[in-house]
């Protein structure tokens, strides 16, 4: 039975990413307020954030200081924009703090309002620029299956997964997609990860000869893949990737919404992955998700180009109404500040061997094929069969069914690809890392029971 407020829900609010024909029977789940790692439904039953929202909320809730934040800069100038030579102060501090933080030597910061428009600025940029430089037929990117860039119309272009896809029309042609780098799905029998690493790197080589080097620009990559399924790279794989993107002269665009500002223990995942990127996107955690802000961290030679397409043109013809909103900017300052004062990168690399020892354990029950991640993210594929490594048939409902009994458990975890994803809050504790996989643990315990 739903609820009078599921009802009212699923009668008027189109929800992303979900089943819209299950869903009127099935209910929200509807939260009502959060506390540090935990959230509490309408009935006050409380849940461990175990994915951080969607991989964003870093620092959990309840941070009167962003509220704070927020508010006084709400009296003060609650809005202002960038367009036509305007500016102010959040926008311009913000800039320069994630030019000191960037992962390679930067210029200037575009600021967007989500990760999807700061992908589909990547992909803009990326035209114009080449344009400007008077190299018009150098235009196509190569993103990777399983990849997740996001759904406005260029950043699901470069998304990797059939759902974005299908029916939406796309992906754009300018668009194309290397393989997946992972190694226990993709890897060929007895392969280790070192060869497997190369043999990726050699057959983006031949995609590129074969689309011809002249009419690739750029290959975009996440450090790790979050959504579609949290996939680490094998070891050497970006080392041998990124000569071949050298070689052709195509440039390396770091999705760094989900790995940056402390996911892997470092600012930005790039460094943890030793990824030597051109540009970089950013979002999600950069205000702990308080209030949406996004941006596209650019080096020198892009802005050197965009300025000169503007003194021939008059105009630099791309901005968001809500680019660099002072609201939003003063709260992404605040958020970075405290991530600073507290050390929060400094807790992630202490917290995270107990993380990666409770996520590997449960690669030992009869459910999971493989555990696997890097910092305070991981994922544990579902699989009918560890030997072959067979999943379950998509209509066995498994991975919904392991979210469900989660949530009975009082643990909010997605379920994404083959896998389910962990990702807590970044402030999460060493006993709720245990009271968070405890509960995971039961939720497999009680899947496998209803499976057989
Ligand atoms: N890039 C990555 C790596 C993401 O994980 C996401 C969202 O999960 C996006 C881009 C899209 O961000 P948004 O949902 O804010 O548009």
């Amino acid at each position: 039975m739903v609820s009078n407020l599921q009802a009212r829900d699923a009668a008027t609010v189109l929800h992303p990413y979900s089943n819209l024909a299950t869903l009127p029977s099935q209910g929200s789940l509807i939260l009502e307020r959060g506390e540090g790692v935990f959230v509490y439904d309408v009935d006050g039953k409380p849940y461990i954030e175990g994915m951080a929202g969607l991989w964003c909320n870093g620092l959990g809730h309840g941070r009167e200081e962003l509220v704070e934040a927020a508010a006084e800069q709400m009296r003060r100038l609650p809005f202002a924009h960038l367009f036509t030579g305007k500016s102010h102060d959040p926008a311009i501090a913000l800039a320069e703090k994630l030019k000191e933080l960037a992962p390679m030597k930067a210029a200037k910061v575009f600021f967007c309002n989500s990760g999807s428009e700061a992908n589909d600025t990547q992909v803009k940029l990326v035209w114009y620029v080449n344009n400007a430089l008077g190299r018009p037929q150098k235009k196509k990117i190569i993103s990777r299956i399983k990849a997740y860039h996001g759904v406005t119309v260029a950043s699901a272009s470069l998304t990797g997964l059939p759902n974005n896809h299908i029916d939406f029309d796309l992906p754009l042609p300018q668009v194309r997609h290397a393989g997946c780098p992972h190694h226990y799905r993709f890897a060929a029998p007895g392969e280790t990860e070192e060869d497997f690493a190369t043999r990726l790197a050699a057959e983006l080589d031949a995609l590129i000869e074969a689309e011809g080097p002249e009419t690739v620009a750029a290959f975009i990559a996440e450090p790790i893949m979050g959504a579609g399924g949290v996939i680490v790279p094998p070891a050497t794989y970006f080392e041998k990737i990124q000569p071949v993107l050298e070689k052709h002269d195509v440039m390396l665009i770091a999705d760094e919404v989900i790995c940056g500002f402390g996911r892997l223990g470092e600012w930005f995942g790039s460094t943890a992955l030793g990824m030597k990127p051109d540009t970089v996107s950013v979002a999600k955690q950069l205000s702990s998700s308080y209030l949406p802000i996004a941006g596209v961290i650019i080096p020198d030679w892009i802005d050197e180009a965009l300025t000169s397409q503007s003194a021939k043109i008059g105009t630099f013809g791309h901005g968001y109404t809500y680019s660099g909103h002072p609201v939003a900017a003063a709260v992404a300052l605040k958020t970075l500040e405290i991530y600073e004062r507290e050390d929060i990168l400094g807790h992630v690399r202490r917290i995270t061997p107990h993380f990666q020892a409770r996520l590997k354990a449960l690669g030992e029950h009869p459910l999971i094929g493989e555990a696997r991640g890097m910092g305070l993210i991981g994922a544990v594929e579902i699989v009918a069969d560890k030997a072959s490594k067979r999943l379950f048939d998509p209509k066995t409902g498994m991975g919904t069914k392991i979210v469900g009994l989660a949530q009975e458990e009082g643990l909010i975890v997605r379920a994404i690809g083959d896998g389910i994803a962990v990702c807590p809050p970044m402030v999460i504790t060493e006993a709720e890392i245990d009271a968070l996989f405890d509960r995971l643990g039961r939720a497999l315990d009680r899947a496998e029971e209803w499976a057989t």
